[in-house]
């Protein structure tokens, strides 16, 4: 088969197992989460023909693909994932029995974003999307960097390994039930316990003005600032944990799990409703900001 004609079928089995996810709510949750499912298996399948020709390592949670520039250190950075999946694993008391996950490791920039069609500069170093995960080459975070200790450094602590892993724990948990500013505030909060890593914040000026939570749910991508939509999630994450314990956070996930939409899911585990979030999460900012 044509490569032309495979992509062909592909699209249009995508767009009919993303149709009935996106546009039909009104199924019953198993159908939504069977098609949501199937949907990632389609895309996997897809990432898998289109690395076919990069190298291929089994570990033991992982199908790891990757180029001969990363050769030398595809066992360590094997080991690298493993150790940061147990970790995130391990935050978040969930250890659920899952197929092997597909990581592809691109040698550069370009090559991630051309993965997705992005152009551009859009600079990111990983993504979680639709079940896999993908990475930048420590190579192709930083080109001048060949010392040994600074690739593992870098790939230990800079990559964002276990904040991708994390989504896709929070993906699997929820069976696909969950708002955007839920998983990257606690992608982050949990890369902060396992690699002590934090983005950098916002202005102090920005922070004043907070987005909606609606519009950090499909339209996250869309806000103008990037560094405050992550920082707020992460804050309004911080909160639900500092305030209730990570129990209640566990909780929320395992109602997700059951097809409830998130802010009914919230006013059942926490009492609150998404006004009573947002301006509780802006008290919990300013007392933080506080010096
Ligand atoms: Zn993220």
């Amino acid at each position: 088969m044509g490569q032309n004609n495979l992509l062909r079928i592909v699209v249009i089995i995508t767009i009919i197992l993303l149709s009935v996810y996106i546009l039909v709510p009104s199924l019953p949750f198993f159908m939504r989460s069977y098609s949501y499912k199937c949907f990632q298996s389609v895309v996997k399948a897809y990432l898998n023909y289109q690395t076919r020709e990069f190298n291929v390592l089994k570990s033991e949670n992982f199908i790891i693909k990757y180029t001969d520039l990363d050769k030398e250190i595809i066992s360590f950075t094997a080991d690298v994932i493993e150790d940061h999946y147990q970790s995130a694993k391990t935050q978040l008391s969930y250890y659920p029995e899952d197929e092997k996950i597909l990581v592809v490791i691109y040698p550069n920039q370009e090559e991630l974003n051309g993965s997705f069609g992005w152009e551009g500069d859009k600079s990111a170093s990983g993504a979680y999307w639709a079940g896999s995960i993908r990475l930048l080459s420590p190579y192709g975070w930083d080109e001048d960097v060949k010392e040994e200790r600074i690739i593992q450094e870098t790939l230990i602590k800079v990559l964002p390994i276990s904040h991708e892993l994390s989504h896709r724990l929070i993906d699997v948990w929820t069976q696909g039930n969950y708002t955007r500013w839920l998983t990257e505030g606690l992608a982050q909060h949990i890369e902060e316990k396992v690699v002590g890593f934090r983005l950098d914040e916002p202005f102090p000026k920005d922070k004043e003005t907070l987005y909606s939570l609606k519009n950090l749910d499909r339209d996250f991508d869309r806000q103008e600032n990037q560094l405050l939509a992550y920082w707020q999630s992460l804050q309004t994450v911080q909160f639900l944990i500092d305030k209730y314990g990570m129990d209640k956070m566990q909780e929320l996930l395992s109602v997700l799990s059951k097809g409830i939409k998130t802010n009914y899911a919230i006013e059942q585990v926490y009492g609150l409703n998404i006004n009573e979030l947002e301006s509780k999460t802006q008290e919990y900012i300013q007392r933080e900001l506080l010096p």
